[in-house]
């Protein structure tokens, strides 16, 4: 129902996303980008509404959300 894309380098990891996302479509991932700061990475894709949630919380504007 939602696609979630997220720019790995633009995110600073405040997990405000993951706080916002009730469907844990979205989770930190283990190795930093290049900034030092470690992404969050969507790992159940398939679970995502496309409510928009997570890249309206984010301060960063590192997710964009496509509903099909
Ligand atoms: S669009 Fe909604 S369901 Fe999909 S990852 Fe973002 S907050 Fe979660
Ligand atoms: S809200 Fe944005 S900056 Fe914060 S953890 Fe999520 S994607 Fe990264």
């Amino acid at each position: 129902m939602g696609k979630v894309v997220i720019t790995a380098d633009m995110c600073k990891s405040c997990r405000y996303c993951l706080t916002a996302c009730k469907k844990d479509v979205i989770a930190l991932a283990s190795k930093s980008n290049r900034f030092g700061y470690k992404p969050v990475e969507v790992v159940n894709p398939d679970a995502c509404i496309g409510c928009g949630m997570c890249a309206i919380m984010c301060p960063e504007a590192a997710i964009e959300v496509y509903k099909d």
